[in-house]
């Protein structure tokens, strides 16, 4: 089966994979140029992964950080958007394959599918040590820290009860640090007070890092800072000591055996399997090596970008894989294609520019990295808060999601408490066990 154009359509047809920041970049960029897009998502929204964190500790709702994409681009004519999974490509027959066996030609294809977390050859991991990538891993994660404080609550046994309000982040990095220092506060402020049984201030909340610091992208007194405002808001910060076990029982670092019942991996990432499709080379972790150009190697008609791509600035530093990365290789992709499309078949190399790097600790603190100005603490939080709000999509969701924060700020309440996706009293809400596992 082929999905063809339901109208003699002979313009360009460009073909894009992933409706994350670098795909949704590349049609933005292309509004108004001679071609017909075809936008492919196996997902209906898109997500803004920046904030997922937030999901999973119960201050954002999920529709305050997504959005239909079929919405986003009402507008353009020029593209049709479709619900599907693509699980290869047919270089030589120009065809994008879908998982329902049907196929979408293209004249160009843009590979932006992202990546996922890693467990670094421990897939088994993954049901006691969830990560956060899309919507359903932070339902999962907020439905589990949430569920640890029920049981806990009704758990007489002194050592299971402390294993109940044991809550250990792997990986110390910004998504680690700021899932890390909202866990701490939950516990600490805003369920103070909502239980009779237990006290959510003896919760422990350990943060667990192979390297020698958190942050480790960031200057080391900027990491230095971030260790200490985690060690102030009540965080167990392990440096030095890889992770060798998980399991429903807890975790083994360090030769040492912790009893959680909650365990967050935020520690490692893998391409989705794009390069595998093309046949390109890729790094390890599974992103495709592009040219300086985004094309693939011996295919100018196709390119990948963003987290699914590895390539290096003209300096030779490795591209990061960060939102404004995959934002600016979308742009680097239109324009290429309406260079050639006006006949200039000189493409131009990628070049990126590295604006700064931002990550919160709990409600007030951050850090901020531009380079030659560092900021630490609460200005540097407003500077984060008012960033993430300015990129997020549409006056309602940045209203919201500003409401949202000034209300835990003020009243240190979190209103998106609750506990979804199955019976909360039932076997299946056993962390480890989930009813809806995220694929
Ligand atoms: C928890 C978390 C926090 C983060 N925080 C920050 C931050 O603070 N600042 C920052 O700059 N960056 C942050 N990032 C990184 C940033 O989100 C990514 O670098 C960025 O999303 C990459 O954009 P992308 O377009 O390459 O992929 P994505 O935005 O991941 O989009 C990929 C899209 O492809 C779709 N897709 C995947 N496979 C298929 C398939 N087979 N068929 C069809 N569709 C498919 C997906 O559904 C998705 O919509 C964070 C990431 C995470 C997970």
């Amino acid at each position: 089966m082929t999905n063809a154009p339901a109208v003699d359509d002979r313009r360009h047809h460009v073909v894009v994979v992933g409706a994350g920041f670098g795909g949704l970049e590349t049609v933005h960029r292309l509004a108004g140029a001679p071609v017909r897009i075809t936008m492919i998502d196996r997902r209906n929204h898109h997500l803004f992964q920046p904030l997922l964190y937030q999901v999973a500790t119960a201050s954002l709702a999920t529709s305050e950080i997504a959005w239909p994409i079929r919405h986003l681009l009402r507008k353009r004519e020029d593209i049709a958007t479709l619900l599907a999974t693509v699980e290869g490509v047919d270089i030589a027959g120009r065809h994008v394959l879908l998982d329902d066996g049907s196929t979408v030609s293209y004249d160009t294809l843009v590979i932006a599918t992202g990546a996922r977390h890693a467990y670094f050859g421990h897939d088994d991991w993954e049901p006691f040590a969830p990560g956060l990538k899309t919507l359903e891993d932070a339902t999962t994660v907020r439905r589990r820290i949430l569920l640890a404080f029920e049981r806990a609550e009704r758990e007489s046994d002194p050592q299971r009860r402390a294993a109940l309000l044991t809550f250990v982040i792997i990986g110390a990095g910004p998504t680690g640090v700021e899932l890390a220092g909202t866990i701490a506060e939950l516990a600490r402020t805003t369920l103070v007070g909502d239980f009779r049984s237990i006290d959510t201030r003896e919760s422990r909340v350990v943060l667990i890092e192979a390297g020698p610091r958190v942050l480790a992208a960031f200057t080391e007194d900027l990491s230095a800072y971030a260790q200490r405002a985690l060690e102030k808001l009540g965080v167990e910060v392990e440096l030095g000591q890889p992770v060798t076990a998980c399991s429903a029982e807890g975790v083994v670092y360090g030769g040492k055996t912790l009893p959680a019942a909650t365990i967050i991996w935020a520690a490692g990432v893998q391409a989705s399997p794009a390069a595998q499709w093309i046949g390109a080379p890729s790094d390890r972790a599974g992103r495709a090596q592009v040219e300086p150009d985004l094309t693939v190697p011996g295919h100018k008609e196709i390119f990948v970008i963003g987290d699914a791509a590895s390539v290096a600035d003209p300096a030779g530093n490795p591209v990061p894989g960060i939102a404004p990365a995959a934002k600016q290789q979308g742009k680097h992709v239109a324009a290429t294609i309406r260079a050639r499309l006006a006949g200039n078949h000189q493409d131009a190399a990628f070049s990126y520019r590295h604006a700064g790097s931002l990550a919160t600790i709990g409600k007030r603190l951050a850090v901020i990295d531009f380079g030659r100005i560092k900021l630490r603490g609460a200005l540097a939080w407003w500077i984060w808060g008012l960033a993430h709000i300015y990129f997020l999509i549409g006056v309602r969701n940045r209203l919201s999601v500003a409401l949202s924060w000034l209300w835990i700020h003020t009243r240190d309440q979190r209103s998106s408490r609750l506990i979804t996706q199955g019976s909360a009293a039932g076997r299946s809400a056993d962390p480890g066990k989930d009813p809806a596992r995220p694929e």
